[in-house]
């Protein structure tokens, strides 16, 4: 999910009816309830789980998106603009991650899925490449934009769905998960969703910023240094605007998770001194 609208909701936050749902002391991550909160912000607070110290926020999107999630929901002028002129930052990383993805398998007549197609520039990559392509994108405007763009139809049905569990269990050669994890609600189960819907032999490639990173611990000691008041870099690394960032992995949680869930790690690129630095998993299902 590369591109992000932003919206001027205010009242998102309050009217959230999944977050007032969700009791947050259960760990999004190990589903213990050992979370507390650890940090807060201003307009969110950091849970941390005394099992697995996963760390997420208290909020949780609405979905589908109704129309006070989705300030912007129409495909206008501005938008479109906007979007049009967010597409080179992010055309650069998809070309990149278009190279990672051919290292692996040839794309012709592959069976693709992109969760969280954003604006539907990877899955164009993918179509370039050959690939029959499948996309989720929950923001209509997005859809739109890919629709009238590229030629592109995403589905607003999110990877948990019948839809997808059942239509395509065990279907896809590759799934991309490009900067999604950190945006959903429940990272844990979309990887799961995601899994199912691979087949044997098939990949998952995703990538996502990393917590065991010095610009995270600065960010926690400027936070710790200040009272409690100084919540400035934390604020930039978590928001509970809709599809924001929601939580952040370390890469031992990643890998474990994972691997628990059955995939086997192929390759995994980071680095501890970049700040927002992500991590690039390549995964197999057996
Ligand atoms: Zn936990």
């Amino acid at each position: 999910m590369p591109l992000e609208i932003k919206t001027e909701q205010k009242s998102v936050v309050a009217t959230c009816e999944q977050s007032r749902e969700y009791d947050f002391s259960r760990c999004k991550l190990c589903a213990t309830f050992a979370a507390s909160p650890k940090y807060k912000l201003e307009k969110a607070t950091v849970y941390a789980c005394a099992e697995c110290d996963f760390h997420f926020i208290n909020h949780l999107d609405n979905l589908p998106p109704g129309p006070q999630g989705n300030v912007t929901s129409t495909l206008d002028r501005k938008a479109w603009e906007y979007i049009e002129a967010m597409l080179p930052a992010s055309e650069k990383q998809l070309r990149k991650n278009m190279l990672l993805v051919k290292r692996y398998i040839s794309l012709s007549g592959a069976h693709c899925l992109d969760i969280g197609a954003g604006a539907g520039l990877f899955a164009q990559l993918l179509a370039e490449a050959g690939a029959f392509v499948h996309g989720i994108e929950p923001q209509g405007i997005f859809r739109e934009f890919a629709q009238q763009k590229f030629g592109i139809a995403l589905k607003e049905e999110t990877i948990d769905t019948r839809h997808w569990q059942q239509g395509f269990a065990g279907f896809f050669d590759v799934v991309t998960l490009w900067d999604v994890l950190e945006h959903v609600n429940f990272p844990a189960e979309n990887l799961q969703n995601a899994y199912n819907v691979i087949k044997p032999g098939g990949w998952l490639f995703l990538d996502t910023p990393r917590r065991d990173t010095l610009f995270y611990r600065i960010s926690e000691w400027s936070y710790r240094l200040g009272g409690g008041e100084n919540s400035r870099l934390l604020e930039s690394l978590y928001s509970p605007l809709p599809f924001r960032h929601k939580q952040i992995f370390t890469l031992r949680q990643l890998l474990k998770l994972v691997g628990e869930i059955g995939f086997s790690v192929t390759s995994m690129q980071s680095s501890f001194f970049r700040p927002h630095n992500k991590m690039v998993l390549v995964c197999r299902k057996p």
